[in-house]
């Protein structure tokens, strides 16, 4: 007989999108990873860490990549916190802030997870809706929860908020805002401005998506520094071993590389967002790597079955207020011609 704790007994667990064993034989568009490689300044800094080295422990302050990313995001390196994925930064930030019984909250529909890592610390968790306009609802004027997430872009439905709305957010709460902004490489505006003006606010972010990283796991976050050293104190102290740490640095460092994936990535939404509306499809304009997008009979189901009976594999959620549509990654130019072509044959439904 096992014993666990209660909450963990009680929970579902998370469940990430589908990784088929056979990948290469799919169009994978359910994930959000890039489809271009990693930059080739990548490659090789994590070549050049593999040998007699690593017998030694890695710098546990990840003091490098720090620098870099300081560098590039404009704050000293004390704001800056390495994590092995963002996952990893999210959780902590609710092992810092909200103890069994307090509360967290986010967005529904936004990621889910922020839920299953509050489960884990036995946080209580509340959710707030979206109006059609997409606009949370229902968040009280002033609001006591420990830490609020806010998934901006949304994901999965590719809107963004405003800063301004972002900022009147931060000011009704009396704990912290999370502004998850895994995607924010391929949006517009950020909320690095707020951090520094308001004392509440982390900014998250990952180099899963933009940088072409899902594999090597990770993240970081933006905050003042009280907030970074409360998450020093938390986190395993060598996070990030020797090969995600050069990585990381020469990731952010190859900024012409990743420029022109964003903007390939950006100009593929684009050409893929028209095509569907052409068959008549409704998408919901998008700032991330992806595009909420549903068939004209709002049949989810039906059509994710018939991309994948064709070997194209995209997102799809039961959830009812998610059904009736797909995410679909934008992958390269060729992979969303397929996708149309597909979709093309898979027909309306009505
Ligand atoms: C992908 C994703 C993450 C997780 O990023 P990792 O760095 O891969 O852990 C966090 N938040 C959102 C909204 C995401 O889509």
């Amino acid at each position: 007989m096992i014993t666990l704790r209660q909450n963990i007994a009680e929970m579902a667990g998370y469940v990430p999108g589908f990784q088929p064993e056979d990948i290469a034989s799919y169009i994978k568009l359910n994930t959000n990873e890039n489809p271009y490689p990693p930059s080739p300044q990548v490659i090789d800094a994590i070549a050049r860490e593999v040998g007699e080295g690593l017998r030694r422990y890695p710098d546990a302050a990840s003091r490098l990549a720090r620098e870099e990313a300081g560098r590039l995001y404009g704050f000293d390196p004390s704001w800056i916190i390495m994590a092995n994925g963002s996952d990893e930064v999210l959780n902590n930030l609710i092992r810092a802030f909200a103890g069994e019984g307090e509360e967290i909250a986010y967005i529904h529909p936004s990621y889910s997870y922020y839920g299953t890592l509050a489960e884990v610390q036995g946080a209580k968790v509340r959710t707030f809706g979206l109006t059609e306009a997409f606009e949370p609802e229902g968040i009280p004027e002033r609001y006591d929860a420990k830490l609020f997430f806010l998934t901006n872009p949304n994901a999965p439905l590719g809107f963004t908020y405003s800063q301004n709305y972002i900022a009147d957010l931060a000011g009704r709460l009396s704990g912290m805002l999370v502004v998850d902004e895994a995607y924010v490489d391929f949006a517009e505006e950020t909320s690095l401005e707020l951090v520094r003006s308001l004392d509440n606010v982390v900014v998250t972010r990952t180099f899963s998506k933009s940088y072409s990283l899902a594999g090597m796991r990770l993240g970081l976050a933006i905050a003042r520094p009280e907030v970074i050293a409360a998450l020093n104190k938390i986190r395993d102290h060598y996070n990030l071993d020797r090969l995600a740490q050069a990585a990381a640095t020469a990731a952010l460092h190859d900024q012409p590389y990743f420029l022109e994936c964003v903007a390939k990535i950006k100009e593929t939404r684009a050409w893929f967002t028209a095509e569907l509306e052409k068959i008549g499809y409704h998408v919901i304009p998008s700032s991330g790597n992806y595009v909420f997008a549903s068939p004209p009979d709002r049949d989810g189901t039906r059509v994710y079955q018939g991309l994948y009976d064709r070997k194209i594999l995209v997102r799809h959620f039961t959830d009812p207020k998610l059904r009736h549509g797909l995410r679909i990654t934008i992958g390269t130019k060729e992979e969303m011609e397929r996708t149309i072509q597909a979709l093309i044959e898979i027909g309306p439904g009505r």
